[in-house]
């Protein structure tokens, strides 16, 4: 979701007759997209600004912006602690973006007041911020400079209701709003028309999409929708929550050819007494109950999962219910995250938090884990043809192309640059740990 909204400054500065540096030294503009969903994202952020100070004293022209959770989080206090920031903003602010551009010749010359195109940027001194709850945010449509042409995000949706116990994005990224039915489609069109070959649909909680909207589909119904536009040959989305993740759904996944055959559906833990702690609103034997309808259903489903080790209260016997869900699913791939102590969430009340050592224990655990089960997936694709839909010249070696199949697995094989946007069949030879490894059949 950073990386689209990136996307979206991109597309604002693009828009606004400004072009990407590829020198920081040299750029007129910087503008740091923070996250503060682990403690270690923000610790990141703080020592990349830490260095900008020495660039902006030799350059005191230099305009330093923040965006994102931490922004959004921090507000006023950053510019105490670093005073050569000029500009914060959050992330249902990026329009605002727009207006600091145009103004930065004002914002110079220090003047008063910056009234915004859509809400209200204010301004103290040269520190400038925009960080109000912005009520129309999801009805806007921002230019986006994307990273990629054969692949794109689309966003459905922002913010989130749900107040999982360890969460900080309701806090930082507001309420639930899904964007209107037909500003999507139309974006999705021109995605098609432009060359974009698969969509990931994104939002904290897809399967809610339209509900609080009352002219709005609902997530299976924009599936249909978004099916329809010639040109798309595939459609993902992130994230689904188990909580919410029907057998209407299911019957998508099934019955819609370009709905790929991968889902994430983050379990987080598989003991009932910690998923109820972190109010997750589903128990271990439902969350498996759902998998195995979607198995019978869509039997060649992909399934990755987030986890978190060392909620605060998890024992010994929860940990081990986590490694036996893993087990007994068989993930093809997950994130495991060391829980991490989050402003205002309901967590940091929690009694029995956790040794940071026993977390590292236990995060270790479950990645050795998974490593196996991984490792054993991607030989049993050994021999088989896949379908890869081809992105461009790998990064590691420029001799191969690289792609992904249906299920969301890499695979690198020779070939020449012009495939990319195809849609290829590819003999997997050989399985690495986090790539497959194939030639043209
Ligand atoms: N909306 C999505 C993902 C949100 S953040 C969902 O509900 O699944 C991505 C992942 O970060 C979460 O799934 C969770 O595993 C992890 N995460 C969020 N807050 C965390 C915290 N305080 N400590 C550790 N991991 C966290
Ligand atoms: Fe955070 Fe839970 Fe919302 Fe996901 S669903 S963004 S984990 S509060």
């Amino acid at each position: 979701m950073n990386v689209h909204d990136s996307e979206k400054m991109s597309g604002i500065f693009a828009e606004s007759g400004c072009s990407q540096s590829d020198d920081i030294n040299k750029a007129d503009v910087i503008v740091l997209n923070t996250c503060s969903i682990r403690e270690k994202a923000e610790q990141k952020f703080y020592s990349k600004l830490g260095r900008l100070r020495k660039i902006k004293e030799n350059r005191p022209e230099l305009k330093i912006a923040v965006a994102g959770c931490i922004a959004q989080q921090k507000g006023d206090a950053l510019f105490k602690s670093f005073p050569y920031v000029d500009f914060v903003f959050g992330p249902n602010n990026i329009d605002n973006l727009q207006n600091w551009i145009k103004d930065r010749s004002r914002i110079t010359e220090n003047r008063a007041q910056t009234t915004g195109l859509h809400t209200e940027i204010s301004n103290n001194g040269s520190h400038i911020t925009a960080l109000q709850d912005n009520p129309d945010y999801h009805n806007m449509i921002l230019p986006i400079k994307r990273e990629g042409q054969v692949r794109a995000w689309v966003s459905i949706m922002y913010g989130c209701d749900n107040y999982c116990a360890y969460c900080v994005v309701p806090y930082t990224r507001g309420r639930e709003r899904s964007r209107p039915v037909n500003d999507i489609y139309h974006e999705v069109m021109s995605l098609a028309d432009w060359g974009c070959r698969e969509i990931t649909l994104l939002g904290q909680n897809v399967n809610s999409y339209g509900r609080k909207s009352s002219n709005n589909i609902d997530f299976t119904e924009l599936l249909v929708k978004l099916h329809e536009v010639k040109g798309i040959e595939r459609i993902r989305f992130v994230t689904s929550h188990p909580r919410d993740f029907s057998e209407k759904l299911i019957g998508a996944i099934k019955d819609l050819p370009k709905v790929c055959e991968h889902l994430h559906l983050p379990i987080q833990s598989g003991s009932d007494r910690v998923l109820e702690l972190m109010n997750r609103g589903y128990t271990g034997k439902e969350y498996r109950e759902k998998i195995d309808l979607l198995r019978q259903a869509v039997p060649e489903i992909a399934i990755t999962t987030d986890i978190i080790v060392g909620f605060p209260g998890e024992r010994e016997e929860d940990f081990q219910d986590t490694l036996n869900a893993m087990s007994d699913i068989g993930y093809d791939g997950i994130f495991a995250f060391k829980y991490s102590k989050r402003p205002h969430t309901k967590a940091l009340a929690l009694d029995g938090h956790i040794d940071d050592k026993i977390k590292s224990e236990r995060l270790s655990t479950v990645l050795a884990l998974q490593e196996d089960i991984t490792h054993r997936k991607n030989k049993g694709h050994e021999g088989s043809i896949v379908e890869v839909l081809v992105e461009g010249l790998s990064e590691n070696n420029p001799e191969r192309l690289t792609g992904r199949t249906r299920t969301n697995k890499i695979v690198n094989f020779h070939g020449i640059e012009t495939c990319t946007g195809n849609l290829l069949n590819i003999r997997v030879l050989e399985a690495k740990q986090h790539s497959l490894y194939g030639e043209k059949a």
